[in-house]
């Protein structure tokens, strides 16, 4: 989710994914307890807020509120939900859409059915179909895109009495990266954009007794669920008593899944692509000693997401690899310090370096990215206190040169460091004896084949349109973006547009649409 029409800034020297979604049916569990393990597993990928709905059959609870998830729910909340489907959120904070209204999920009503809505990612066409909903006398508690997508699934809904179809209109109308889990009061629908840009797995309790959907693997793995497949992009699940029903939607051409997902974001022991995150990270690092060799006689990394990069650097090189630095897993984040010499306390409060590990020795240190450069100028110098002789700085993705519009905090572009100098420019402004990253082709072929990628934030090639009015002032003088795919032709009309012509598809083709039907007990029964 992400605020209308605002690029927040990122936190120092990292990129933030801004949600995590999990979601379970499960009939006869405890399916808000079984939430609340997913989205703690998640945390992750959001700790500014977190929420559960819960459908017990007649209607839809939902509780969330500012912090962890265990700050959120005591054991009486989780007591006080019981229910037969569930759906659950993590977000991450940003500059302009914090506080409770904007914590998920969302709640909408339907006539008298109430649905609510957990989303990751950035919607980019949001404010024009806001505010026609409004003129319709529709009213918004957030400025968030979330909630248009809440709204706009509410007003299709009851135009075509079906909530898949309110899903379905609602898809045709969006533009940007999306992957949601909805809950009505006995039924879970899961549903991705057409590129596939945010991830969305389906999977199997081990139990045999309900299904489960979440952003990563390691959410199926928390609650004894069996990886069944990803959720397609542009794909319609939905989960209910008549067992797992698919849709497949509005899909691309090509999918192009976040590869930032596998440099930094998503946990180590997920599984992208058909392989872990631990896995193709490890490869990054192997690609890189090949690419950027060092002479030095110690490889380390910045934890956590740096660690296994640096462990191929290491096996790579023929280096040995050792703990250099210490992360301290319990203070809070740097960006809510306001200065920056509390920030520069904030990252050694974060870490710290071990002297007689790194003391007289010449370094690389391995990490995953650098956006403005000012935290890795603070762990190099902090090397160099602690007596390192040398520091040579190896990341293992591509320079962020360009802001992500798709669900991930980047700043504006004159806030990346990589848009503004060269790359010995900033080998000298983070006080490194060198500096290299690795390349967009060493990053695709570290990580599992796949018919294609988001890799924006390296290279422009923005595969989804992104409206001026969304981006303005995002792009430096001189950056122009390229492989913008064109609008749906849907996405550029009215809400009363698609709902007229909505009209005329029903009248013409009442329930034209196929689907498979699989049983709870098993897959691949068909329905006629
Ligand atoms: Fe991921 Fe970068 Fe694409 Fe954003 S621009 S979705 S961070 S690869």
């Amino acid at each position: 989710m992400h605020p209308v029409n605002t690029v927040p800034a990122a936190d120092g020297d990292t990129l933030h994914e801004e949600c995590g979604v999990f979601g379970v049916w499960a009939p006869g569990l405890d399916v808000a307890r079984m939430t609340y393990f997913g989205l703690k597993a998640l945390q992750h990928r959001g700790q500014e807020s977190a929420g559960i709905a819960v459908g017990n059959g007649s209607t839809v609870l939902v509780r969330k509120d500012e912090g962890l998830v265990d700050q959120v729910f005591t054991d009486a909340d989780l007591k006080a939900m019981p229910g037969k489907v569930a759906c659950g959120h993590v977000r991450y904070g940003t500059s302009g859409g914090g506080g409770w209204e904007g914590a998920q999920p969302h709640l909408s009503t339907i006539n008298d059915t109430i649905i609510a809505l957990a989303h990751n990612g950035t919607l980019v066409n949001t404010d024009a179909m806001r505010r026609e909903l409004i003129n319709m006398g529709i009213p918004f508690r957030t400025h968030t895109d979330s909630e248009v997508a809440a709204k706009l699934i509410g007003y299709f809904t009851q135009e075509t009495h079906r909530i898949r179809e309110g899903i379905a209109s609602t898809m045709a109308m969006l533009e940007g990266a999306y992957a949601m889990a909805l809950v009505r009061e006995d039924a879970i629908y899961a549903f991705r954009d057409p590129d596939g840009i945010r991830p969305l797995v389906l999977g199997e309790l081990a139990c045999g007794k309900g299904w489960v959907v979440a952003s990563e693997t390691c959410a199926l793995d928390i609650v004894d669920a069996s990886y069944v497949r990803d959720i397609e992009p542009g794909e319609i699940v939905k989960i209910s008593d008549d067992g797992l029903e698919s849709q497949q939607e509005y899909r691309s051409a090509t999918s192009s899944p976040c590869i930032f997902e596998q440099v930094y974001f998503a946990r180590p022991d997920s599984v992208m692509g058909g392989g872990t995150v631990y896995s193709a990270r490890r490869r990054m690092g192997e690609r890189l000693a090949q690419e950027a060799p060092a002479d030095a006689d110690l490889v380390i990394g910045v934890p956590d997401s740096g660690l296994p990069p640096a462990e191929g650097f290491a096996r790579a090189s023929g280096l040995p690899f050792g703990e250099g630095l210490i992360k301290n897993r319990y203070v809070a984040r740097t960006f809510i310090q306001p200065t920056q010499e509390l920030r520069e306390m904030g990252v050694r409060l974060k870490l710290n370096a071990l002297k007689d590990v790194v003391a007289g020795k010449r370094l690389v240190l391995v990490d995953d990215s650098i956006v403005r450069g000012t935290t890795m100028a603070q762990i190099v110098r902090m090397l160099r206190d602690a007596g390192a002789a040398e520091v040579h700085v190896r990341i293992n993705s591509p320079e962020v040169r360009w802001p992500c519009f798709y669900g991930i905090d980047t700043d504006t572009q004159d806030q990346l460091i990589s848009a503004n100098k060269s790359v010995d420019e900033i080998r000298g402004f983070i006080g490194a004896d060198s500096l290299a990253f690795l390349s967009v082709e060493g990053l695709l072929a570290s990580v599992p084949p796949a018919p294609g990628h988001c890799c924006a934030c390296f290279t422009g090639d923005y595969p989804v349109a992104i409206p001026e009015v969304f981006s303005r002032g995002s792009f430096l003088e001189g950056y122009e973006p390229t492989n913008l795919t064109d609008p749906s032709p849907t996405a550029l009309m009215s809400v009363q547009e698609v709902a007229d012509v909505l009209e005329v598809c029903r009248e013409e083709s009442e329930n034209a649409w196929g689907h498979e039907v699989v049983g709870a007990s098993g897959r691949g029964e068909q329905e006629g």
